[in-house]
């Protein structure tokens, strides 16, 4: 898939699954089938404006492999998404699933809007249009949706409703991250952050680091505001946060309730009067001693990763970290990495416990749910220090090999068809 290259977040993706694979020693002959993604459908959605113009948006799902069961991952409203960077995220997706154990293999959307600019109106004749051209490639046991950047819930309800008047039944095991009215579980809004929370909560004990530390977060929409909220319950101060609009800093800890009425009132941290502004560039390198990026992808670089100070940085975003930056932390051992495949994986494991709800029509309840969340990551956990450990490696291609390992096994034992 060369000419998917240019996008630099598919770079970033082959890359890493190439110095992995070339850790792992894995036969030439293997690795361009499992790099390589399955499947890959772009489609054009004319779509009524409010004005009554037609626009014509565009969307991609990129299916990664079909090895280990249907394929999973989020849908992403962005200004900026294109068919490389949904690649990237779905090889990402992939590696998360197998290291994670979920009966899956990666998968992303994406359509290329800003969802800030348009009315719900709008944005509801987009994600039932991009439904319905998707309908052909998608399903319980084919591939499963679920809220990424710029999608929520209600997304997820509109594409379900869609899915189910095709099909002529409701079908909720269809997307997860839904209402729970409609099938949704308890807990999937809340877990990604949570679990990112969790797992940064382990290091911290780990590191021997005080219960009150400081936390740093990028990005203060469904991850980064209930992974700040998990932080703040363990006892962290959580000093700094930011969104699209730029960063809000206070020394003595932000109020978080305050902040979150702010931004269900504003739709922005935008003036919020209880700290100073700071830039998005400047909040990263804040001295804290939890820094966690959930926001987008490469925001920490050859620029500045020499320049953070923090002790651990827990990966909440998918890809926040570019291949230089990396080679910069791998000499800088103070900064104990929790990467994203394994920093933000609560969030599919919960959409996996979703699915499975869904599929059996018998629904658990919110405790059954986090145990087993937290049972998952800890174990998960400790697989990837073990592994980095017994290695020597980094945290990151611990956790990325163990995940290529499971889907270069998958392969290798189901064989080639025909
Ligand atoms: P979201 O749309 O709910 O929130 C995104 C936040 O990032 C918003 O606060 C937005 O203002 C901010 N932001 C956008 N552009 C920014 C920029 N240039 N600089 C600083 N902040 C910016 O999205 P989300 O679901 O919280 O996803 C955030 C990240 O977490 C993404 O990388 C996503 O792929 C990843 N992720 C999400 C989930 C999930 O369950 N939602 C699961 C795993 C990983």
């Amino acid at each position: 898939m060369k000419h998917l290259l240019h996008n630099p977040a598919y770079k970033m993706a082959c890359d890493q699954f190439d110095a992995t694979a070339e850790f792992l020693n894995i036969p030439e002959t293997m690795r361009e089938r499992v790099k390589a993604p399955k499947r890959m459908v772009t489609v054009s959605l004319p779509v009524r404006l409010d004005s009554g113009e037609v626009k014509v948006f565009e969307g991609h799902r990129v299916q990664h492999h079909l090895t280990l069961g249907p394929t999973k991952g989020g849908l992403r409203y962005h200004q900026s998404v294109e068919l490389g960077e949904v690649a990237a995220l779905a090889m990402w997706m992939s590696w998360k699933c197998a290291l994670a154990d979920l009966p899956y293999g990666g998968a992303k959307g994406g359509v290329t809007i800003d969802p800030r600019q348009h009315s719900i109106g709008e944005l509801e004749r987009v994600t039932r249009r991009y439904t319905s051209e998707m309908i052909p490639f998608i399903g319980p046991q084919t591939d499963v949706m679920a809220p990424d950047m710029g999608t929520n819930e209600q997304t997820m309800a509109w594409m379900m409703d869609t899915y189910s008047h095709q099909i002529g039944h409701a079908v909720p095991s269809i997307v997860t991250g839904k209402p729970v009215s409609i099938g949704g579980s308890l807990g999937r809004k809340e877990a990604t952050g949570r679990g990112v929370a969790f797992l940064a909560n382990r290091a911290v004990d780990m590191l021997k680091l005080p219960n009150d530390s400081r936390v740093i977060v990028q990005g203060f929409g469904n991850v980064g505001s209930y992974a700040a909220a998990g932080m703040a319950k363990f006892g962290a101060r959580v000093i700094g946060v930011s969104d699209v609009s730029g960063g809000i800093f206070n020394a003595k800890g932000l109020d978080l309730q305050a902040l979150q009425d702010h931004v269900a009132l504003n739709r922005s941290i935008k003036g919020f009067p209880e700290g100073d502004y700071i830039s998005n560039e400047e909040l990263l390198i804040q001295p804290c001693e939890v820094l966690i990026p959930a926001a987008m992808d490469r925001v920490i670089t050859a620029e500045n990763a020499s320049k953070i100070q923090c002790r651990i940085l827990a990966e909440g975003a998918n890809g926040p970290t570019t291949i230089e930056a990396d080679a910069i932390l791998k000499q800088r051992p103070e900064i104990f990495v929790i990467p994203d495949i394994l920093c933000n994986s609560g969030g599919v494991i919960v959409s996996y416990f979703e699915w499975v709800q869904d599929l059996q029509s018998f629904f658990w309840a919110e405790t059954e749910i986090f145990d087993k969340l937290y049972r998952i990551l800890g174990h998960t956990l400790d697989k990837v220090l073990k592994q980095a450990r017994k290695h020597n490696i980094d945290h990151r291609t611990a956790a990325l090999s163990i995940g290529i390992q499971k889907v270069v096994d998958g392969k290798t034992i189901r064989g080639l068809f025909p």
